[in-house]
């Protein structure tokens, strides 16, 4: 089970209230897209859930279990991130392979895992590579492939594909919807790119200066946005 709950979720920095009473409820295998202008604590609320940020007050449950002092290794979540922040002097088989050994899965296993991972993510043919060899589509699977070798129950996207030119977006825009097909694994979506939000999600979130604005499948919101806000930034004619 990895469903996902915030209850009063506050995050604070030094004086900026970042995160206002995030309250949200994700169930397990949801693909829930968050969307939202600059700046309003998209990146921070990931950040919370992946345990990298301390939340000030509030409630973090992951499959049911409070999180809030657990650390991010032991959360079970695997996050890819807009750079791809792979380890330049490591292979692409050494780089999937390295969250799997500390894990402290065996040569086999880890072998096994990484081959049949590279194959879904076409880089069966890559695994000798450095990250310097690599186009930055290919790249950017490393680092999904890195992710999920570790079948983590949660997946966190941060704008995964925002590097990546027009056409490499789409193709691994589909290979993320394949993925969340097979795995079932649920999936937490930054974006601010309304076709990708619009296409991926069972539910989108819509995030304004630290609040939740509203929360529905995207039919709902196109059909009925709560606010202004929400039909401006979902691009429905209201
Ligand atoms: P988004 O991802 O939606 O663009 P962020 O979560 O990155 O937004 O940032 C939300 C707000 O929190 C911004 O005002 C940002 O300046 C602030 N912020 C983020 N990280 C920190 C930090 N480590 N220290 C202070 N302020 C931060
Ligand atoms: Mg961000």
């Amino acid at each position: 089970m990895a469903e996902l709950r915030l209850r009063n979720v506050n995050k604070v920095f030094q004086q900026t209230h970042v995160l206002h009473d995030i309250n949200l409820h994700i169930a397990d295998g949801d693909f829930v897209v968050f969307v939202g202008p600059s700046g309003c604590g998209k990146s921070t609320l990931l950040r919370t859930i992946a345990g990298l940020e301390d939340i000030t007050s509030g409630e973090l449950y992951i499959g049911g279990a409070l999180v809030n002092d657990v650390a991010p290794a032991k959360r079970g979540v695997g996050m890819v991130f807009q750079s791809y922040a792979l380890y330049p002097h490591m292979t692409v088989y050494e780089n999937m392979a390295f969250g799997l050994k500390l894990d402290g899965a065996g040569q086999d296993e880890i072998r096994s895992k990484v081959e049949s991972v590279a194959q879904t993510l076409q880089l069966g043919a890559l695994l000798k590579r450095k990250p310097a060899a690599l186009s930055g589509g290919q790249r950017q699977r490393v680092a999904i492939g890195r992710a999920i070798v570790r079948e983590p129950k949660v997946f966190l996207f941060d704008e995964p594909l925002s590097n990546l030119d027009a056409s490499l977006r789409v193709q691994t825009r589909l290979e993320i919807a394949k993925l969340h097909e097979r795995l079932g694994s649920t999936m937490i979506y930054v974006t601010h790119d309304q076709v990708e939000a619009m296409t991926l999600a069972d539910k989108i979130v819509v995030m304004n200066q630290g609040r939740i604005e509203q929360v529905g499948t995207p039919l709902e919101l196109y059909n009925q946005p709560a606010s202004e806000f929400v039909a401006t930034f979902i691009g429905s004619p209201r």
